[in-house]
């Protein structure tokens, strides 16, 4: 107890030492002030806060993880964040999606536009590029490239495996980063110096490992993976990268299991094809033109044309309720709910029978 005291008051001290220092302090500037506590560890210093300032990251999928990732990194002054997400937020994401609010869900808000605007309010001096889009083979270089750092904040293995593959074909770092339940997984991808996704996953997990659709989420599962794998990125982007774990770390926040299975250069698996040169992901579709979302949901991605929301609007009036604003179109006809943004994607909700989602796409949007 004493020992636990001490730190106490050792603590106290600090935060009191901090307190003085920035009230006498009067050269210290706005733009200094913000990272200044961060600017104190002195693993980041100043030297690695204008490294952060000068780093660019992406971060595909802002969903939970994704949400608490940009958040983390944003705060955090990483200078340019790009956010990768193919959906709208709903009122069921407010539990875990920290960025967005009720009026983004009641306007149907893309998460990347929603994410974008809401980091605006607490960090206007980095620079943040939303993308509204599904990263497939087609996109995947525009949409990673020029950047030195991808975050997984997926919840999907066919987009991860295509992170992979494009991170091992242009020595591009990524972190992947998982949760479902109250279990959090996480794992660092450095192309030559540890294993990759495909070394220790040959296959897609997926129809073993439960969704947050059957299992829920927790929030603290969500903000535990994303502040490990935030921190990972923070070592990477200050050029402490000798710091970085080299496990595939999972921690269960409810039994507290904790396991760590080794995954540096050593473990990467003979003849595992990403490693190999293979990028089978890359190569292919990807995916089928149409997806299921695992919601009771459909994604049509195949018609790559603008749409034009106000001819929309009065062309489906008849067929039943129909609003949009300048991100999203939304229409529902009993018992089904379209999605339309301004590319064609369409999410449709209230199915998983893709040839229903294809015809009611036909019938009301056009092949
Ligand atoms: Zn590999």
């Amino acid at each position: 107890m004493e020992s636990l005291g001490k730190v106490i008051a050792e603590v106290i001290a600090l935060e009191i030492g901090f307190a003085m220092a920035f009230e006498t302090d009067s050269e210290m500037n706005a733009t200094n002030d913000r990272y200044s506590r961060q600017v104190l560890f002195q693993e980041i210093g100043a030297a690695g806060q204008k490294k952060l300032a000068a780093a660019r990251a992406v971060i595909v999928g802002c969903g939970a993880t994704g949400s608490a990732l940009a958040s983390l990194l944003a705060r955090s002054g990483v200078g340019m964040l790009r956010i990768v997400d193919r959906d709208y937020v709903e009122p069921s994401n407010l539990q875990r999606q920290t960025l967005f609010d009720e009026n983004d869900a009641r306007e149907s808000a893309p998460k990347a536009i929603a994410a974008a605007r809401q980091i605006a309010r607490f960090n206007s001096q980095i620079a943040v590029e939303p993308h509204v889009a599904d990263l497939i083979p087609a996109n995947v270089d525009s949409l990673l490239g020029v950047c030195d750092l991808i975050l997984d904040g997926t919840d999907n293995f066919e987009t991860r495996y295509l992170v992979n593959d494009y991170a091992l074909k242009n020595s591009v770092a990524w972190i992947y980063a998982a949760a479902v339940g109250s279990y959090a997984l996480t794992m660092n991808v450095l192309p030559g110096e540890t294993a990759c996704l495909s070394c220790i996953f040959p296959e897609s997990p997926r129809g073993t490992i439960e969704t947050c659709e059957t299992a829920g989420i927790l929030y603290s599962a969500v903000n535990l993976v994303a502040s490990l794998a935030a921190t990972e990125a923070l070592k990477f982007l200050v050029g402490a990268r000798s710091k970085m774990r080299r496990t595939l770390l999972s921690w269960d926040v409810w039994t507290n299991e904790r396991a760590e299975l080794a995954a540096g250069a050593w473990q990467r698996r003979t003849g595992c094809p990403t490693c190999s040169g293979d990028f089978v992901h890359l190569a292919g579709e990807g995916r089928p033109h149409i997806t299921l979302c695992g919601r009771n949901s459909v994604q049509i991605h195949e018609r790559q044309r603008p749409v034009d929301f106000a001819e929309m609007s009065v062309r489906l009036k008849p067929h039943g309720n129909v609003r949009h604003n300048e991100f999203v179109l939304k229409f529902w006809r009993d018992p089904y709910e379209m999605t339309l943004f301004p590319d064609g994607r369409a999410i449709i909700k209230g199915t998983t029978d893709t040839a229903i989602a294809r015809s009611l796409y036909a019938r009301y949007v056009g092949s």
